[in-house]
Parts: structure tokens; sequence; C-alpha cells
């Protein structure tokens, strides 16, 4: 496609009139593409000169918007025989056009993706001829099959643009926001490590100022050029808007992404940016924390990044570790780490799980910043005051559920509490420690019994439609790993 007529998708603006050629023969067939939302996105004159009020457009209407129920109601039947997978489907519809009631074949095609998915629907309408399809409808289906390639290719094109910068061809901010999502969920799921690296380019008004927009776009695709060629395989670089670039890498802990950072702020500095001379940038370096949002780790790595540009720019500055929320030394090296692959959909199972987790990991730091022994004294009742009530409400939400091993379950739960009993009362005696006490939570509640035993349950609990859906609860007063 190297015409340099456009065409606004998404703002993006694509090349699109090649193909139109290709799919617009001299005879009088109407032709045009909507997206799986319904939308019109491209169409021939023909078409609109059928459909749409003289100097109407059709892109970014809907079938609803352009033909009367009986015949909108026909296509609908079309669109949802290849939405179930059929290549294509047909109908007869009439159409008032000029005053005059005239009858039209309709034919509309799927528009598939490299992957088969279904990327949108093309539609073909001409006069209908006596009895048979005529041989123009023939011949124009003929062209359309041959070029369905072009156009799968088009459509990926589309999808493309709308996902990448125009100035650089990276990711824009729409694709990488995906991205984080996609990212985000694998991270509270599996507990990978997943970090963010925001990268501004220093006194980038100054290089405009001095050589000019132009020369300035340049520097940017310079820059993307040189951050590209230092990058990791599995890193991926967007440009976040005007200089700034966020570079997102999955799987890598806060130190890794830290030097990840430090080669691209070094590459940069060593790079050669033509009649502009040395340019630098400053990164800002963020680990995900579990439980927080997009926003706030982004907001993160923005604070890093300020001060690397308050320190003098040139560098890069690691975001600090999520501190515990409530001024515990953060136990990063043994939390417990809650993944969504622990719900069990109910509502009441899982908030008590979550709370013993969070339990867990509280009395873990309290047990590593050495508070006085009150403090962790009232904890200790607390936890174990916490289980106890858990178990009870566990209880009765697999007994309502109907759990066929529920008497088997509760005696299991009767074991554990009764063994929080003794423990308590020893505590309490000066007989066990609090480490005993972690140990008990963390491995036999926790570990043993609910990550195993309660999963019998889980099969026979219908997910509540309104249980968590946050997948990346915030449980570890920290940093979770
Ligand atoms: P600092 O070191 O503090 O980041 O200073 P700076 O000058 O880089 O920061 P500032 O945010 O003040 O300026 C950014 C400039 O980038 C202002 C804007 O005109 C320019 N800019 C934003 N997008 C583009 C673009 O696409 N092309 C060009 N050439 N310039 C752009
Ligand atoms: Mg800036
Ligand atoms: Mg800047």
């Amino acid at each position: 496609m190297t015409s340099h007529e456009t065409l606004p998708v998404d703002n993006a603006v694509v090349p699109v009139a090649g193909l139109l050629q290709l799919l617009m023969p001299a005879n009088a067939v109407g032709f045009a593409i909507k997206g799986l939302d319904g939308l019109y996105r491209l169409a021939n004159p023909v078409i609109e000169a059928l459909l749409c009020r003289p100097g109407d457009r059709l892109a970014g209407k809907s079938e609803a918007d352009i033909v009367p129920p009986p015949a909108h109601n026909l296509l609908a039947e079309c669109d949802r025989r290849i939405l179930a997978g059929e290549a294509a489907a047909w109908t007869r519809i009439e159409l008032v056009h000029g005053g005059q009631r005239r009858r039209y074949a309709w034919l509309k095609m799927a528009i598939l993706a490299p992957d088969r998915t279904l990327q949108a629907i093309a539609s073909l309408v001409e006069p209908l001829q006596r009895r048979h399809v005529s041989l123009a409808a023939k011949e124009t289906l003929q062209r359309l099959q041959e070029a369905n390639r072009d156009l799968q290719q088009m459509v990926v094109e589309l999808e493309q643009a709308a996902s990448t910068d125009r100035l650089t061809g990276i990711w824009n901010r729409r694709r990488l926001e995906e991205s984080v999502r996609t990212e985000m969920e694998r991270m509270a799921r599996y507990g990978h490590s997943l970090c963010l690296l925001l990268i501004d380019v220093d006194h980038f008004k100054r290089i405009n100022d001095e050589h000019g927009h132009a020369t300035g776009d340049a520097v940017l695709q310079r820059l993307t050029t040189l951050l590209q060629g230092a990058l990791r395989k599995v890193d991926s670089l967007s440009r976040w808007g005007g200089e700034e670039f966020v570079v997102l890498c999955p799987n890598t802990a806060r130190a890794t992404a830290a030097a990840v950072a430090e080669r691209l702020r070094r590459e940069v500095a060593a790079g050669d940016f033509a009649t502009v001379g040395k340019v630098t940038v400053s990164v800002g370096v963020a680990e995900c924390a579990a439980g927080e949002s997009w926003e706030e780790w982004f907001a993160r790595a923005d604070a890093a990044l300020y001060r690397a540009k308050d320190a003098g720019r040139n560098q890069i500055r690691l975001a600090p570790e999520q501190a515990g929320s409530d001024g515990y030394v953060v136990a990063n090296f043994v939390q417990l780490v809650w993944h969504a692959a622990y719900e069990s959909g109910n509502e009441i199972v899982d908030r008590g799980h979550r709370r013993l987790f969070a339990d867990a990991n509280r009395l873990l730091a309290a047990i590593l910043s050495d508070r006085p022994g009150n403090g962790l004294e009232l904890i200790v009742d607390q936890l174990l005051a916490g289980v106890v009530e858990h178990f009870r409400d566990e209880e009765a939400v697999f007994t309502a559920a109907g759990f066929a091993g529920a008497s088997e379950h509760s005696l299991l739960h009767q074991g554990l509490t009764s063994e929080a009993h003794e423990l308590l009362a020893s505590y309490r005696a000066g007989t066990r420690g609090v480490g005993d006490v972690f140990q008990f939570l963390a491995y036999e509640v926790v570990t043993k019994h609910m990550l195993g035993a309660d999963r019998m349950f889980f099969d026979c609990l219908r997910p509540a439609t309104a249980a968590a859906v946050n997948p990346a609860v915030a449980i570890a007063p920290g940093n979770a790993r």
C-alpha cells in the first residue's frame, strides 16, 4: 500500500487507496467493511449512494442506523452466521432508493486474522437480477476472494496502526496499557516480579529550540533505535508520549531492572545524535508491588524519575520498595504471597483466606522487627482467634453448598482449633515462642490446610458473582516476593 490517500482509523492514518482500487470494480457493486463493534469502517461510493443520504458517510454508522427493521433483521442474521463461524452468508433485502422500491442481494464475508479469528465483516451489495446471481456479482466475488489475503493484511495493519506510535513505530500508550494489564494478571497469578522503567529525555525542549522540531523528531527516532538495540528480547519499549518512553520488564526483579535501566542510560549517553551531538536520558525504575494499581505503580516510577532529574539528570533512580502499612520492616524473602489461583470464588471463604495470609505476614514482620512483647501478644491473640472464626465461617459455607465431605472437613478444623488453643495457652505461659505460632499458622493452617484440604470443597462452591474479582489482592504488607 503505497498511496498517499489515507483514512483515519482509531486516530491512526492508514493508506488504503490501493486496496480500495483492488476491491472497487468498475461495475456498480457496493462494498463496505464493518468492525466487530458493528460500526462501518470503510465504504465505497456505490454502497454509500445506496444506503446514505446525499453527502452522508457510512463510516461510523451501524446497520440499524441505515436500513429499516425488516432488512436489518435479515442482515443481523447473516452476521450471526458469520460470528458462528461461517465464511459467508447472504440474503435478499428490499430498499427504497431514489423513490423506488428495489431488491438487492447482500453478501457478507468473514475477514479473518492470520490466527483465523474473526476480525471484521465485509459486505457486497448489488441490485438483484431476476432469479440468478448476476455475472457481475460472481466476478466481484471472485475478485474479492483473490483480494482476501490483502484484506486480512490490511486489517492486521489497521490493528497495528492503532497500537503503534506513528513517529517511532513502537507501541503506543494504548498498546502498552493492554500489555500492562496482562502482565499484572500474570504477576498476581504466578507471583513473577514485574518492573517498569520510565525514561525521559533530558532537556529535550532545548533540542527543539536550538535545532527545530523536525530534528527533535529525528532524535526521538534515533533514540528508539538505540534503546531497542540495548533491550533484552523479553522487554517491551513503548512511547508514553512526547519525549517519554516506558520499558516493561516481565519476570524481572528490581535489581535486574535497575541494571537494564543503567545499561540503557549508558548506551544513549554514548550514542551519536548527528548534528545534535550528545543526548542523555533520566530513568525511574519501579517494581510492581502486590495489590498495587497500575496508576500507583506508574506514579512511583515517575517519582523516581523526578529524583533522577533533580539529582542532575543522566542517571537512574529506583523507587523504594513499598513500606509495610503498619510500619514494620518488610519481610520480603519469606512472605506468603496471595495468588489468584487460591481463590475459590466464594467471597466469605476467600476473604478469610486472604486474611490468614495477611495475618501470617503481619506476624512475621512483627517477629523480624523485634517488636516489644506486648505488641506481639496482641497480634498472636487476634490471629489465632481469626483462625477459629474463619473455620466457623467456612463450615457454614460448605455445609450450605452441600459438600459431601463436610463432617470430615469439620473434624480437621476441630483438630486445628484445639491445637490453636493449646498453642495460645503455652505461648502465654512462655513455653512456646512466637516462632511456633508462625510455624503453625504458615505451615499447618495456610500451606497444608488452606492450600491443600480446602481445595476439596472449592468445586462445590458456585462462584458468587460478587466474589472478589481483583486478582492482585493486597495481603502482604509489603512487596510480595
Ligand atoms: P527535562 O530534562 O526536565 O525533562 O526537560 P525537558 O525539556 O526535556 O522537559 P519538558 O517536559 O519541559 O519538555 C519536553 C518537550 O518535548 C516539550 C515538547 O515541545 C517536546 N515534544 C513533545 N513531543 C514531541 C515530539 O513528538 N516531537 C518533538 N520534536 N518534540 C516534542
Ligand atoms: Mg518530560
Ligand atoms: Mg525531558
